[in-house]
C-alpha cells in the first residue's frame, strides 16, 4: 500500500509526499531532498500534530498515518556557535525553498543582492580572492578552483575549463563591513562608492582586476586603471 501524506513547507506551502510500499527513508533523508543547501539541514525540523520528530524517524511509520500532515519548521535558536541557526541562514534556506517552488514570489532585490555577496558556487560570502567568469558570476577563487580539480563543477559553470577562464577581481569593501556582515551590501565601486546591492551594473576591468561601476567608466573615458 502506498502512505501519501502532506508536508507543509515553512513558506506554508503544502506538497504531497507519495511514498511506494517497498520504499523507506528517513526523515533526514526527505529534509535534504528539500532543501538544497546542506548547512540549512540542521535549521528545520518536522512536527507531527505539534510534536518535533527525530531526524532519524523512518518511514513508513505507524505515528505517521496516511493522509496525515508534517510541518517543516525552521529552528529557532540563539545566533550561531550552539549550534542552532543564526536568522541568515535560515533566511536563506527560507528563500531557496521559496525560489524552488515559486521563483516569481522572490523578492527580486535580494536575489539580486545575493550574487553579490555570496560566491555563486559554495554560496559563501565572497572573501579575497574573488574571480569572476566571463557570464559575470563572481566566485570564491578556492571553491571554484577546487571543484574545477575535482571535476565537481555543475552543469552552468562548465564553460571554465581552467584558470584562463577566470578573472582575478579586486573588490572593494565597504568601510567598515565584515565579510559576512548579515545585511545589505559588502562591496562597492572604489570610484563613485555605489554599493554592490544588484541595483547597478559592474565591470571587471580585465587588466587591474578593479571591479568598477558602469557610472564610473562613463565618466572617467579612459582605458588606463582608474584607482
Ligand atoms: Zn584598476
Amino acid at each position: 500500500m502506498k502512505l501519501q501524506f502532506f508536508l507543509r513547507s515553512p513558506s506554508h506551502q503544502t506538497l504531497t509526499v507519495t511514498l511506494e510500499s517497498t520504499q523507506s527513508l528517513t526523515l533526514r533523508q526527505l529534509k535534504s531532498s528539500l532543501l538544497p543547501n546542506p548547512q540549512s539541514l540542521s535549521s528545520f525540523y518536522f512536527t507531527l500534530n505539534g510534536k518535533p520528530l527525530s531526524d532519524s524517524t523512518l518511514l513508513p511509520n505507524p505515528q505517521i498515518s496516511h493522509l496525515s500532515t508534517l510541518f517543516l519548521l525552521p529552528r529557532v535558536s540563539g545566533g550561531g556557535g550552539d549550534g542552532g541557526a543564526t536568522g541568515a541562514e535560515s533566511r536563506d534556506c527560507y528563500l531557496k525553498m521559496y525560489a524552488v517552488k515559486k521563483p516569481d514570489k522572490v523578492d527580486p532585490n535580494e536575489k539580486r543582492l545575493g550574487k553579490w555577496l555570496n560566491c555563486a558556487l559554495s554560496n559563501e560570502p565572497l572573501r579575497e580572492p574573488c574571480v569572476i567568469d566571463k557570464l559575470g558570476n563572481i566566485f570564491n577563487k578556492e571553491a571554484l578552483v577546487e571543484a574545477l580539480l575535482g571535476k565537481k563543477l555543475p552543469k552552468e559553470f562548465r564553460h571554465v575549463k581552467g584558470l584562463k577562464d577566470m578573472i582575478n577581481v579586486k573588490l572593494s569593501m565597504i568601510p567598515g563591513k565584515q565579510s559576512d556582515a548579515a545585511d545589505g551590501a559588502t562591496f562597492q565601486c572604489p570610484i563613485t562608492g555605489l554599493e554592490f546591492n544588484g541595483k547597478y551594473k559592474f565591470f571587471a576591468l580585465r587588466n587591474c582586476g578593479h571591479v568598477v561601476s558602469a557610472k564610473a567608466l562613463k565618466e572617467v573615458k579612459s582605458s588606463a586603471c582608474l584607482v
